[in-house]
């Protein structure tokens, strides 16, 4: 069977399940209202409106009535009927009334299994009998028709599977992604937090999330040096007046916040670093033998998101780009964005991720400049994904106001898809601010402008990141890359001295000199997913040798404290991701 059959063969089976859940529902809630109940990925839902709001606790005995329809076999009925029929027939369900309204056909189709009839264009399974394997996960409300101001809803989710198999995998799939939830891993291992009395979606990175992306960004401005990039700063508020040259003013202002006055003069907080970049490029002429120019900054800007869709680290209001904008002539676009794919792809592999989704995001309605350079910077950037043979798939209207972009979507150790980094090719801001360069004849002319980072934002990131290790970073990342455990008192100060020698060399070590005893401080260490657990008591001293464990749980046994210390730099010098 093709991947489709099979797909639309399974969302058939998960609609059909909906309606098995709503039969299950009316059976025991006889007032319920229906509203509608598609499949989903995965599974399924239908959004009721009952007279009480439901619990957890309720799905249990839906899901046993659902259990008793489906092994009853019932056949799913299709029937066409007239709309004045349909109005009688569903005459006590007014949202079904008022989809049958909306849809102003003459004929609609009803399907009916056992008790239970729905308006519904189908297509359904045979029999109740082929929804083999399903569970219901959970309820949640939701507005009728998405609108705020219409009822409040109750919504049932369900997941089904062709088979238990395939059930029992996406449960596992889900408590792993659950066990590795970077807003719980990051309390755990105290890695940052977020203050819903602060505001929410602003990240307060605590000592340990911040070593590791302070690694990342050193790590980072070492490769866009070797590169040929040059690490700029700018400010985070500016004009508004600057943000109307820009277009941000008319095209992405729900976006940004509100200004502020400032001697009479309204400011507001930067969305974007682009336009702080292009003044720094005009404080000079530029001649084509400049070109290209490379300025990277890690640019924290602002953006309003509603409260809503904000998620951990993953989508937030303030956050850190590794931003870049290389200026550029036209017949240099292709080369620099070949460029900024490897690097892009560089860092991906330097982080562990090798698998990834390529996107090229296509003129949104909203946009500035013309039809023409639309196309041409839409083609430039197809045209380098094609010659390094790079599949991808289009989103038609996704692109920026100002530019078609490529969306790289990073795939996690579970597979799920994380949004990377974006390469913008822009014609229209180099026009709105006049940027230009002086070309071999002498002339003036306009530049290129290209938009890109290469991992997103430091917070989201870090979010994918952490999730992606379940917490248990590479060595070279690792905040924490050994703890020494001193036995006893007596072997403290040994211990400390280790530690000194470490620090020395660079190493990111903890003593732990508590009085607690050393099976605690190990499973705590472990706990906290150090990579090197090292004790010494008094064989070690005499020896000058350091007992392992790792956070594997594996034991090392006793080591010579120097050649470990070499292993340790050469798997970080190395960036090594997987050994200890
Ligand atoms: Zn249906
Ligand atoms: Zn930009």
């Amino acid at each position: 069977m093709a991947a489709d059959d099979k797909s639309h063969k399974l969302e058939t089976m998960r609609h059909s399940a909906s309606h098995i859940m709503a039969e299950a529902v009316k059976s025991i809630f006889p007032d319920a209202k229906f509203a509608i109940g598609p499949a989903i990925e995965d599974g399924f839902y239908y959004d009721f409106d009952l007279p009480r709001p439901l619990v957890a606790d309720d799905l249990p005995a839906i899901e046993a009535k659902m259990r008793e329809i489906i092994s009853a076999n019932l056949p799913f009925v299709k029937e066409e009927i007239s709309a004045k029929e349909a109005l009688k027939l569903f005459a006590d369900q007014p949202y079904k009334v008022e989809l049958i309204k909306d849809l102003g056909a003459d004929k609609v189709t009803t399907y009916r299994q056992g008790g239970f009839v729905d308006l519904c264009r189908g297509p359904h399974v045979k029999a109740t009998g082929e929804v083999k394997a399903f569970k219901l996960n959970s309820v949640a409300g939701a507005y009728w028709r998405g609108d705020e101001k219409r009822p409040m809803l109750q919504r049932i989710y369900g997941v089904a599977f062709a088979k238990q198999s395939d059930l029992d995998d996406y449960v596992k799939k889900i408590a792993e992604a659950a066990k590795r939830d970077h807003r719980k891993l990051g309390k755990e291992l105290d890695l940052f937090s977020l203050h819903e009395e602060a505001g929410p979606g602003l990240v307060y990175w605590h000592p340990k999330g911040a070593t590791v992306r302070q690694i990342i960004e050193d790590f980072w401005k070492a490769e866009h040096r070797r590169r040929g990039y040059d690490i700029v700063y700018s400010p985070h508020i500016a004009k508004v007046d600057l943000w109307k040259i820009s277009g941000h003013w008319n095209f992405y202002r729900e976006n940004m916040y509100s200004p502020m006055e400032i001697d009479e003069i309204e400011y507001v907080l930067k969305p974007m670093n682009c336009p702080f970049h292009i003044l720094m490029y005009k404080t000079q002429i530029r001649s084509y033998r400049n070109l290209p120019m490379r300025y990277a900054e890690l640019g924290t800007v602002y953006r309003y998101e509603r409260s809503g869709v904000l998620h951990g680290l993953a989508r937030v209001r303030g956050f850190t780009q590794d931003d870049a904008h290389i200026f550029c002539r036209p017949d240099q676009i292709e080369s620099e964005v070949k460029d900024v794919v490897e690097l892009a792809q560089f860092m991906m592999k330097s982080f562990g991720f090798s698998e990834y989704e390529m996107m090229l995001s296509t003129r949104p309605e909203k946009a500035v400049g013309s039809t023409e350079s639309w196309d041409m910077a839409t083609e430039a950037l197809k045209n380098v994904l094609e010659k390094l043979k790079i599949a991808y798939h289009v989103d038609p209207g996704e692109g920026v106001f100002y530019g078609p972009k490529i969306d790289v979507k990073l795939k996690d150790a579970l597979g799920r898809l994380w949004q990377g980094p974006t390469i913008q090719v822009d014609f229209q801001m180099p026009d709105r601010f006049d940027v230009t360069y002086v070309a071999e004849d002498g002339q003036e002319h306009r530049s290129v402008m290209i938009h890109r980072t290469v991992l997103g934002s430091m917070e989201r990131f870090f979010a994918c990141l952490t999730e992606h290790y379940a917490g248990a970073f590479p060595l070279w990342l690792a905040p924490v890359q050994a703890v020494i455990i001193p036995i006893a008192d007596r072997h403290a100060e040994y211990a400390g001295k280790l530690a000194k020698e470490m620090r020395d060399k660079d190493l990111r070590v903890q003593l732990d000199d508590r009085s607690e005893r050393m099976n605690l401080k190990i499973r705590e260490a472990q706990l906290n997913k150090v990579p090197y657990m090292l004790v010494v008591g008094d064989k070690e001293i005499e020896n000058g040798k350091v007992s392992v464990r790792l956070r594997t749980g594996e034991d090392l046994g006793s080591q010579d404290f120097n050649d470990l210390l070499v292993r340790m730099k050469c798997l970080i010098e190395s960036r090594e991701l997987n050994k200890l």
